[in-house]
């Protein structure tokens, strides 16, 4: 077993490769969904490819948390319980609700995805599997769970809301794009990636320690950069696109 030291050491590494691709992403569009283009290879039906893509953010976690030697308290099951949830949503339910009929996205990207995704997930499983005794009696009602824990169940809240309300637009129009509206797409062009960004700051929150830390850095890596191209594609495809509207973050981004 790494030494909690060593396991950190890796943990801020990854969170540098983290900094690193967010800003990449905010040169180079991610090419699936609205963004797919030519030139990236070889493709792979959409709905397989988010199975694939996902499938490591729930098993490896797992794999880790069970074979892990440290005290598997209460403070871990919950955590590990709750970043299972997401993820089985995220990979069985997900994918098969997607209205993607005939879209595809290329190998690279599922590629790229499941190794960022065995990454995070490893760091998840190992910390939860190994070092759940340096929670001390008490956690679960302390403020850093407390908060965390309600920044979480907001954060998903708005999170599957949002996908779900981005699925039913295509209830009428084979695989095209409408402008969405209502509830928080008020603010914002993409609340589904606003909600994921909360709902791990949460759970860095209710862990409080550089692993969590990690997993809402690559999130918000990921999400900000892709919010900001799909509201500039709004913007250029829709001309009444509402004008006050802001990516992912209300008034500021
Ligand atoms: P999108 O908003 O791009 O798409 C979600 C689904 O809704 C797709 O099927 C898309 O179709 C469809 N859709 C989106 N907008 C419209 C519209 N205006 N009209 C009609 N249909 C629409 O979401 P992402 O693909 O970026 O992400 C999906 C989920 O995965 C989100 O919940 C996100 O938070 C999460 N995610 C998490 C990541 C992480 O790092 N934790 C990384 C990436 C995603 P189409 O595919 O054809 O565009």
């Amino acid at each position: 077993m790494l030494s909690l030291s060593s396991f950190y050491l890796i943990v801020y590494i990854w969170i540098a490769v983290a900094v690193f691709t967010f800003l990449l992403l905010l040169r180079i569009s991610a090419p699936y969904g609205r963004h797919s283009r030519p030139g990236w290879g070889p493709q792979i039906g959409n709905r397989t490819g988010w199975i694939l893509m996902e499938l490591p953010a729930l098993a490896v976690p797992a794999i880790f948390f069970f074979l892990g030697q440290g005290e598997k308290n209460t403070v871990v099951w919950v955590l590990f319980l709750l970043f299972i949830v997401h993820y089985v949503n995220r990979v069985l339910v997900f994918p098969f609700r997607l209205r993607t009929h005939g879209k595809k996205m290329p190998l690279v990207i599922v590629f790229m995805a499941v190794f960022f995704n065995l990454v995070n997930g490893f760091i998840i499983g190992y910390f939860l599997g190994n070092y759940g005794g340096i929670y001390p009696a008490g956690w679960l009602s302390g403020i850093p769970f407390i908060a965390g824990l309600i920044l979480f169940i907001a954060g998903m809240s708005l999170n599957w809301w949002a996908d779900n309300k981005l699925i039913q637009l295509r209830k009428s129009s084979a695989n095209g794009y409408r402008i969405p509206r209502g509830g928080v797409f008020r603010w914002v062009s993409c609340p589904n990636h606003l909600g994921e960004i909360v709902e791990w700051a949460g759970y860095a929150v209710m862990m409080w320690n550089p692993a969590g830390l990690s997993f809402a850095v690559w999130t918000a890596a990921n999400l900000i950069p892709r919010a900001r191209d799909h509201h500039q594609w709004y913007k250029e495809t829709f001309e009444d696109y509402p004008p006050r509207r802001r990516a992912v973050i209300p008034h500021v981004l």
